[in-house]
């Protein structure tokens, strides 16, 4: 059996931290695959490598000097080197780094370097071959991920490869250049690798023991996630709640691969289990709660709306054209209300709501904006009667005014609009309902 292993770059912030992650690797004979990040953040002012690397190409596609901030990352991965005791001579990369900014700086390019010598670092100290995802992580032309062609090649490079370590973040265009992923990318690459090499597990090594059932700078103390479904996740994910890339999720789940997020400082943890799905039996009726604020609610009055054939598909054209992705349309007989992210309405505003106007002659069209969304996830909510009921007088009871509500048809998540400022108390109300103390 084989497990794929990712370490973000908390976890090789330094040579103690790639220390460590050796060791995981090696208490475990089935963690046959390992992906790396760049080093992070060593202490909270610090910057990561991949940060430093986009200063040295911003310098170099300036004309500037791009020596010493080239030179910083140099003595970062030779602190790691020489603090591992590996006889490991980086020089050559650094020069062939270097004259590459020099002739043609590519952000790319830059960027993936950090990853690249993670790489070569940690495959020196497990003394297992790397396997560069320039060779077999492919991008079509227009950057988008080539499933297949990564999926045909690289499980066949993985077959002849017992055990080896990967750089995540990158893979190549067409034309054999650099291409990342957006940031935090080398979770996908984990995903892809734990695909390729057909991984019962995917374990994703970071600095938390996992996810937590509320944001826990509003709800004090929350309940770590032991076990949370694909589904689920997206949905706390998508309301903030973040231990992973979001494009991670698809490559595992074609594969029904469950993902478990570990913390390399507390290797003990079980952490989170992300699973295809979780027996509803097993779960409790809320997973997690999390919000975002940020949202505007454009609210459409007419008579006779719901008369009107075709009234929807003009108000999502008008912002389809603007590229204002609508997120919930709660709607009554003779009004709608489109609720969508306020930094997407703000460059196109008056002339969303002018073409509005003109395609739907509504009565009225007003922005409401300060609006906040809070979602309770749960498999388990479709078999407990009352969950709405709860989530609802809870918040009444806390004299909080929910001015916007939304239940999925699956019955996996029950959304409420608040004030921004009624936020934070109102994240907390409905932890306390469905978390309650001892
Ligand atoms: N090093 C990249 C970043 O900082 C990718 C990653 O760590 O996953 O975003």
């Amino acid at each position: 059996m084989v497990k794929t292993v990712k370490f973000g770059g908390t976890s090789l912030a330094d040579a103690e931290h790639f220390r460590r992650c050796a060791a995981i690797v090696q208490a475990d004979a089935q963690r046959r695959y390992v992906v790396v990040s760049a080093p992070g953040k060593r202490f909270a002012a610090d910057v990561k490598v991949t940060d430093l690397l986009y200063s040295c190409f911003d310098a170099a596609r300036a004309g500037a000097d791009f020596s010493p901030a080239l030179a910083e990352i140099r003595r970062r991965f030779e602190g790691i080197v020489s603090g591992l005791g590996l006889t490991l001579d980086l020089a050559p990369e650094f020069e062939a780094i270097a004259n590459r900014l020099r002739q043609h700086p590519d952000r790319d390019y830059a960027a993936s370097r950090g990853e690249y010598l993670s790489a070569k670092v940690m495959a020196a100290l497990l003394d297992v071959p790397m396997l560069d995802a320039a060779d077999c992580i492919f991008f079509s032309a227009d950057g988008e991920f080539n499933a297949e062609a990564t999926q045909a090649v690289l499980s066949g490079r993985l077959q002849a490869l017992p055990r080896a370590v990967l750089p995540g973040f990158y893979g190549s265009l067409p034309d054999g250049s650099a291409h990342t992923f957006s940031r935090g990318g080398s979770d996908v690459t984990g995903a892809i690798v734990a695909r390729a090499s057909a991984s019962v597990l995917y374990e994703n090594w970071t600095d938390v023991s996992g996810m937590l059932s509320c944001d826990p700078r509003v709800a004090e103390n929350p309940a770590p996630i032991d076990r949370i479904s694909y589904t689920e996740l997206r949905e706390l994910a998508y309301m903030g709640a973040s231990v992973l890339h979001e494009s991670a999720i698809f490559p595992v789940k074609v594969a029904g691969i469950p993902i478990n997020i570990r913390n390399t400082n507390a290797p003990e943890d079980p952490g989170t289990l992300i699973q295809p799905r979780v027996s509803t039996r097993e779960s409790r009726p809320v997973t997690g709660i999390a919000g975002r604020k940020g949202f505007s609610s454009i609210v459409i009055e007419k008579d006779q709306m719901n008369e009107t054939l075709g009234f929807t598909v003009k108000v999502l054209e008008v912002l389809c054209r603007h590229g204002v992705l609508m997120e919930h349309i709660p709607t009554g007989i003779d009004t709608m209300s489109v609720v969508v992210r306020t930094e997407l309405l703000a460059p196109c505003r008056a002339a969303v709501l002018n073409e509005l106007q003109a395609c739907t002659c509504a009565d009225a069209i007003t922005v409401r904006d300060g609006l906040a969304l809070i979602a309770v996830v749960g498999q388990g909510m479709v078999r407990h009667r009352g969950m709405s009921g709860r989530v609802f007088s809870a918040l009444g009871r806390a004299g909080i005014n929910v001015n916007m509500i939304d239940q999925g048809s699956d019955e996996l998540n029950i959304i409420a609009g608040v004030d921004e400022a009624d936020f934070e108390p109102a994240l907390r109300t409905l932890y306390g309902e469905f978390f309650p103390r001892g």
